[in-house]
């Protein structure tokens, strides 16, 4: 049997059996059902898995980490009954029984408040983190939840239980499609969830933190709604300064904000370590709330603008990892297009005069090199049997390179002299030349879209600004490192003048093929 339905009887190792009398909700992996232990009449929850795993790695995968689960109990963790991996009862697919939340979970009360606009107490508050702390530090010392969230925190009577954990992998495993990885839900993702697979607990301690903040402040902590897109979930994540938590809830001591912020800090590193330095921060905290004296107000007015200052620190430090990985991703995208449009075609057109030619002196070329560093400065040579007869040198151009600002008193200017064609950004530039000196230029100019056109760049002499000295020997190209200054003079009156054409892969191997046969 596959499925699992109402009035279908599963069984556990000790010989009970359990007959599933309503349906409670439906989840991520299949649904859960209310059941009834036969000989006592005893409450469980029993939660089925639809029909998921395609191969034996994860099946694999979920029953190692079940197997582990099993063990895991304590107070604020939902007791797991007794967990089929689908082998006892062969007639039966797999399943957790497990001990049955009464009260709903902490999503429903999250939300009963947000809708009251009721915050919680102070002691409330402690108390509910003392239970979820407790709960996380026997979860963590056996394994990485990956989906803590609001949902996966249930409640038997009064106390807080957190449930679901070891089944990350195999939602990992359902949602392969999804552009996240991991068991993680958007909104309580880790930055560093979203683009490294190493699990690590300091995961988990960012996802609970985002539900103290939660709790604390009955608002979450970027300016977010569930209907955005995993884009932007994970750009607040990775880049986005949270909230100050003071902001939507005046009342909060600061010392007790920075636990909650320290929980949110976007390196991992800089979060807690573990568990128990979280109990020891709200221990201190509390100790000290009780020892207030003259000095707290001051104390607090201290520590509370550390946190501002330590926001501000975060942004700015976001600010610069948004803009190192932009500038990544627009290298990327100029180096496909060098390659793309420019070296490939060529390494086809002298691979196909090698085939049509006989002698033993070919033509070879060098595999493409690449400098490290920003510019993403791109190298290729190709190479007759005595010479290196023609090289490409290709490199990005950053606007910010071309950005000026000028100071005086209060007034700033900012000059922006980037090269343009046309009134858009050149974004990348080619040189092109022979051993004998001759070259062109290409130059790649952005559009609309996200990539750009390339054209080609036929350089001449203005001879109505002639001085010999100046004189190159035509057609010449422009070195890479006076190229992206010549763009912009080229099109005004100046010592050369060029000719711009749209690129065409034609008209290019027309030049290159001019340059190799007159050296
Ligand atoms: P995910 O699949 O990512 O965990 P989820 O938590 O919303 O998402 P399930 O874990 O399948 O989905 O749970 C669905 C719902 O079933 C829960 O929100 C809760 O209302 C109910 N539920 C789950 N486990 C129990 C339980 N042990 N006792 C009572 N109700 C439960
Ligand atoms: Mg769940």
């Amino acid at each position: 049997m596959e499925v699992l339905y109402l009035g279908s009887i599963v069984k556990d190792d000790k010989g009970e059996e359990y007959s599933l009398v309503k349906f409670l909700n439906n989840g991520g992996f299949g649904c859960v059902f209310l059941a009834e232990r036969i000989s006592d009449k005893m409450c469980f929850a029993v939660k089925t898995f639809l029909p998921v795993f395609k191969d034996s790695k994860c099946v694999d995968a979920f029953r190692n980490e079940i197997a582990m689960s099993a063990d895991i109990s304590g107070k604020n963790i939902i007791r797991y009954e007794y967990v089929h991996n689908g082998d006892t009862f062969k007639e039966l697919p797999l399943y957790i029984i497990m001990e049955y939340a009464d009260n709903g979970t902490l999503r429903d009360i999250l939300d009963e408040r947000k809708k009251l606009n009721k915050l919680f107490s102070l002691d409330e508050l402690i108390n509910i983190y003392k239970q979820l702390i407790s709960g996380m530090e026997i979860i963590n010392s056996k394994l990485v939840h990956r989906d803590v969230k609001p949902e996966n925190i249930l409640i038997c009577g009064k106390i807080l239980k957190i449930t679901d954990f070891g089944l990350a992998k195999i939602s990992a495993e359902n949602t392969r499609t999804m552009t996240f990885k991991g068991g993680g839900t958007p909104l309580y993702m880790a930055p560093e969830a979203w683009d490294y697979s190493k699990n690590t607990i300091q995961m988990d301690i960012y996802s609970m933190g985002i539900i103290f903040y939660e709790l604390a402040t009955l608002h979450y902590p970027y300016a977010l709604n569930s209907s955005n897109s995993n884009d932007e979930y994970r750009s607040c994540h990775l880049y986005s300064p949270v909230t100050n938590p003071q902001i939507y809830n005046s009342n909060l001591n600061p010392s007790f904000v920075s636990i909650i912020n320290r929980m949110l800090e976007k390196k991992p590193k800089k979060r807690f370590e573990k568990w128990s330095d979280i109990s020891e921060a709200l221990e201190k905290f509390i100790n000290s709330e009780q020892m207030a004296n003259e000095y707290s107000e001051l104390v607090n007015t201290l520590v509370s603008s550390k946190n501002i200052q330590n926001i501000e620190k975060q942004r700015q430090e976001s600010i610069r990892i948004k803009k190192e990985t932009e500038q990544t991703e627009f290298v990327k995208l100029i180096k496909s297009q060098i390659v793309n449009e420019i070296i490939l075609p060529l390494q086809e057109f002298i691979e196909d005069v090698n085939l049509k030619y006989s002698g033993d002196d070919k033509f070879a070329y060098t595999p493409l090199g690449e400098n490290a560093g920003k510019k993403c400065s791109l190298i290729w040579r190709l190479l007759s049997s005595n010479n290196n007869i023609l090289q490409i040198r290709a490199e990005a151009i950053f606007k910010e390179d071309y950005t000026d600002v000028y100071e005086k008193g209060i007034m700033t200017r900012t000059i922006i002299n980037n090269p343009k064609y046309k009134n858009n950004d050149v974004i990348a530039c080619c040189e092109i030349t022979n051993s004998i000196g001759n070259g062109f230029n290409l130059i790649l100019v952005q559009n609309d879209d996200l990539y750009g056109n390339w054209y080609i760049m036929d350089n001449h002499n203005n001879f109505s600004f002639a001085t010999s000295d100046k004189e190159r020997r035509e057609p010449f190209a422009f070195s890479i490192n006076e190229l992206p200054k010549e763009i912009n003079l080229v099109q005004i009156t100046h010592l050369y003048r060029a000719d711009f054409l749209p690129f065409e892969t034609k008209a290019f191997l027309e030049r290159i093929q001019l340059l190799i046969i007159n050296i």
